[in-house]
């Protein structure tokens, strides 16, 4: 795909600013001239924005001292604010830079959601009058994380869910690029404040940056990096406080051999259950995570051991979060499926391996596995897929282990 070279021409391009972005005026006026710089090039653009620092958090905050069941149409109703404030207040910016622009919110954006408040899902997009503003000259400036239900009530798309909304515009204006602005200059080879040698990857493929996300990387939210794979759209991911080129989220490319691993993660926001002696017949795995599943809790890592006499034991991961509720369920199933025990570690750690090049490259799971070893990290569950392998370890030993990984496996910075 000829993006690149498409940028120096005319293109269009989605820019979406995160909070730190738009944290204060200077920042909205910064940004505003980017965007003006960004259209003296020769370029439409789509703003797309997050509201402004952690004013989502302080609305969150506001409504929890107001009302302990905060109705969620009506806490929708109130996040959404704090775009608004961002979309209004840079258009005024870009106006001031000789930029003709018009805010609009999601539901004037035409971002159909279906009714599920305060995590919505993108049904249709109808972006009619975002591309009637672009072909009248205008940057539309648009709110991001929310849309409107099939209900015709004000949703929101989830925490985070800015990127989603670029995503979507780009995805449904045909645009060339969704660029996502924030306060880190791209995507890391891990966490830089975890590991300081991490280096800025110059490109990542889709599925990585997926198992990146699900994995603790803190950079792109999981779900506008499905999106943005499902519909092609290349993501650039940038500083909006250096401007300077960052990282490229785009399709694999067969012709480019792949680094074997590109990065590490790591996360401890992920809590263990265990079930033990459990008879070891059918039915027992479906019953308990049927439950699991009826409650709305999201299950990361299953474990199941080989059964001896008759019994086995099965553990698996959860949000933290969701321990309690979790826990309760488990409580509830056992005498059901005949369990001995339930048993739970609050924090675990999580350090994972990510590249498209291991499905190619045998040994890695043995350098993984060695280079614990070596630093006395003792491996509590492992799951893999085809480009990552993931560890549960001590949560105190994360960093250690990332660290040790990172420069196991030749990604430490000159
Ligand atoms: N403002 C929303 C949040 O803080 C959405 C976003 O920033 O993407 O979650
Ligand atoms: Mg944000």
């Amino acid at each position: 795909m000829s993006t690149q070279l498409k940028l120096i021409g005319m293109a269009l391009i989605v820019q979406k600013f995160g909070g730190t972005s738009v944290g204060d005026a200077d920042r909205i006026r910064a940004v505003a001239d980017h965007v003006a710089r960004t259209r003296a090039a020769g370029n439409d653009v789509v703003v797309v924005v997050s509201a402004m620092g952690k004013f989502t958090d302080d609305l969150i905050h506001l409504a929890d001292q107001v009302s302990p069941t905060r109705p969620p149409r009506e806490l929708d109703m109130l996040l959404t604010a704090g775009e608004r404030i961002s979309m209004a207040l840079v258009s005024m910016a870009l106006s001031d830079c000789g930029v003709e622009s018009a805010s609009f919110t999601g539901s004037q954006a035409g971002i159909i959601t279906d009714t599920d408040h305060t995590r919505a899902k993108i049904l249709e997009m109808r972006p009619d009058r975002i591309r009637e503003a672009i072909d009248s000259g205008l940057v539309p400036v648009v709110a991001g994380f929310q849309g409107v239900s099939t209900d015709r009530d004000i949703t929101t798309l989830g925490r985070g869910g800015s990127d989603v909304t670029a995503v979507a515009l780009a995805a449904a204006l045909h645009a060339d690029v969704c660029e996502i602005y924030t306060d880190v200059t791209g995507v890391f080879s891990a966490d830089p404040r975890v590991v300081p040698k991490a280096r800025r990857l110059a490109k990542v493929s889709f599925d990585e940056m997926m198992e990146m996300a699900a994995t603790g990387g803190r950079v792109l939210m999981l779900r506008s990096v499905e999106f943005a794979r499902r519909h092609g759209v290349p993501l650039h991911v940038r500083s909006s406080f250096t401007w300077e080129p960052g990282t490229w989220i785009v399709e694999e490319d067969p012709t480019m051999e792949e680094a074997i691993v590109a990065a590490i993660t790591d996360d401890t926001s992920e809590a263990k259950l265990t079930v033990d002696g459990v008879p070891d017949r059918p039915g027992v795995a479906a019953t308990l995570f049927r439950k699991l599943s009826d409650r709305g809790i999201n299950v990361d890592m299953i474990v199941q051991n080989t059964g001896t006499n008759g019994l086995t034991a099965i553990s698996f991961t959860v949000a933290r979060t969701d321990l309690e509720a979790a826990r309760a369920t488990c409580d509830e199933v056992k005498d059901e499926i005949g369990a001995a025990l339930v048993t739970s570690v609050e924090k675990i750690g999580r350090v994972s391996i990510i590249g498209a090049g291991m499905k190619t490259s045998p040994g890695v799971t043995a350098l993984m596995f060695e280079t614990l070893s070596t630093h006395g990290i003792n491996i509590d569950m492992i799951s893999t897929s085809s480009i990552r392998i993931s560890c549960v370890v001590e949560a105190e030993k994360v960093a250690d282990a990332v660290r040790a990984l990172h420069t196991a496996f030749g990604l430490d910075a000159a």
